[in-house]
């Protein structure tokens, strides 16, 4: 470990976040349906509609928040700043603007921020689930961003 870096341990069993723009959810709910299996082992978390979609197509305990446009991905990215979401899969639409496309950026800066793991595609949540760590401990390091909360401004 670097010491301008300060880790915090991931537990066995994950806190996922789950969203998908509308035109990516059947691809969610597919690649959901393929690995129902390991996400049980797992605590899940969804914006509004991927999480009503997911919990019946999978008959599992979904945390749901609001929809992603009416405040989902900012409660989502609020739950990253606080430690409380390890994982993050998001199948974002490249094609499409979205309304809150800025809800979109901010929640994938978070997830840079505070060095989550993240999936932005069915390629990308097979590799991250079809990794070792998905089943063991993990110390997630993060920058220390002490210096940065003491900076002298004015
Ligand atoms: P939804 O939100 O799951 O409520 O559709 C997803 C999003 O657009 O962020």
């Amino acid at each position: 470990m670097n010491d301008d870096t300060i880790t915090i341990p991931m537990q066995e069993r994950k806190r996922i976040a789950l969203v998908a723009h509308d035109h990516k959810k059947r691809d969610l709910l597919h690649w959901a349906r393929f690995n129902k299996e390991r996400l049980s082992k797992h605590e899940l978390w969804a914006t509004g509609t991927t999480g009503r979609l997911l919990a019946s197509e999978l008959d599992l305990y979904i945390h749901r928040l609001q929809s992603g446009p009416l405040g989902g991905d900012q409660q989502l990215g609020a739950k990253i700043a606080a430690g409380e979401i390890d994982i993050l899969i998001f199948f974002w639409d490249p094609l499409e603007p979205m309304p809150h496309d800025p809800d979109v950026r901010a929640l994938l800066r978070l997830a840079g921020v505070w060095n989550i793991p993240v999936a932005t595609n069915r390629s990308s949540a097979d590799f991250l689930f079809s990794s070792p760590l998905m089943d063991t401990t993990y110390p997630r390091e993060v920058p220390d961003y002490e210096a940065y909360r003491q900076r002298k401004v004015g």
